[in-house]
């Protein structure tokens, strides 16, 4: 018997990455466990399945484990729910961050029935982020899956309904009104769609990355910089007219900020 969730995998692996990932947006706790670094876990695995090395091997806290899950198949382990109560919305939210929280309790307050509809945890990049310390009404700072929980709960006190790790895939006209297909196979009418998906930033891809976001990796130096004052070093990957703005608002708050340009140039203007 496990007490949390334990992920077995390997830094190469990409579903690997994507089951923790997955794990890590939805704020639920579990042990890593990297067969590269730790090969006596290779027994383990093998053991778990059969003689097979399949990973991830994902072990649940009453002693179950899944290999190679889809998300999908996380997530109802995890006992999600899978399906909006109703056929017709006079709302349907796709994505889950602030921007469709926020809405969804507007619409909720003016008795539109609204469901929400996140791929992954609701609460958006907002969610994800370590603290947030420039957001008004928490002159302390708020953690970001802080902030997310108490949008949900605000949220559902007006009864939205929300789905977290179901996907919309397709959104159509009919004769109903707007035909929205989920990733689970289910279609709502709903009498309006928003579509707040926010945007996502690209990514370097180096191992290690997707465990710091929020934690030391950050992608937005006017909302994440003052937690490096007093730094001794920043560095700032890209070096175009965003890298060199974001390098000079960071230059307050560290010692050094290093700029660095995979081109042999920074492609920044002169004048930055
Ligand atoms: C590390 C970090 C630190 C930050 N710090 C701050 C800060 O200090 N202060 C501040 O004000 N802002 C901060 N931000 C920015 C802030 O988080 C965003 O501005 C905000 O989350 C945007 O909200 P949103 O709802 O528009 O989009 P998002 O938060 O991006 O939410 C969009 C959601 O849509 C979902 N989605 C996408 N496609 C689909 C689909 N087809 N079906 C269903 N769901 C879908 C995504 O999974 C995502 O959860 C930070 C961001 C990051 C990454």
């Amino acid at each position: 018997m496990t007490e949390q969730f334990v992920v077995y995998g390997a830094q190469w692996c990409p579903d690997c990455r994507r089951s923790k990932a997955f794990l890590a947006d939805l704020r639920v706790p579990f042990h890593y466990v990297d067969l590269e670094t730790e090969p006596d876990a290779v027994d383990t695995v093998l053991q778990l399945n059969d003689g097979k090395q399949i990973i991830p091997t994902i072990v649940f806290p009453d002693g179950s484990h899944v290999a190679e899950p889809t998300n999908e198949e996380l997530a109802e382990r995890l006992g999600l729910p899978r399906s909006a109560a109703e056929d017709t919305y006079g709302l349907v939210i796709a994505g889950g961050g602030p921007t469709a929280l926020t809405t969804a309790i507007y619409a909720a307050r003016e008795n539109i029935r609204t469901l929400v509809v996140e791929r992954s945890a609701l609460g958006g990049q907002a969610g994800t982020t370590e603290r947030l310390d420039n957001y008004p009404g928490f002159p302390d700072g708020i953690g970001g899956a802080e902030l997310a929980d108490r949008f949900v709960a605000q949220a559902h006190r007006y009864d939205v309904e929300t789905l977290a790790a179901v996907s919309v895939r397709a959104i159509e006209p009919s004769e109903d009104g707007i035909r929205v297909r989920l990733s689970t196979g289910q279609e709502v009418i709903a009498g309006a769609v928003l579509i707040a998906t926010g945007s996502t930033y690209r990514r370097t891809g180096a191992p290690g990355e997707d465990d710091l976001i929020g934690a030391g990796i950050h992608f937005c130096a006017t909302c994440d910089g003052p937690f490096y004052k007093g730094a001794e070093e920043v560095v700032v990957l890209g070096g175009g007219n965003s890298g060199f703005e974001e390098g000079l608002f960071l230059a307050q708050f560290a010692e050094h900020v290093t700029i660095v340009e995979a081109m042999d140039e920074p492609r920044a203007s002169r004048m930055l």
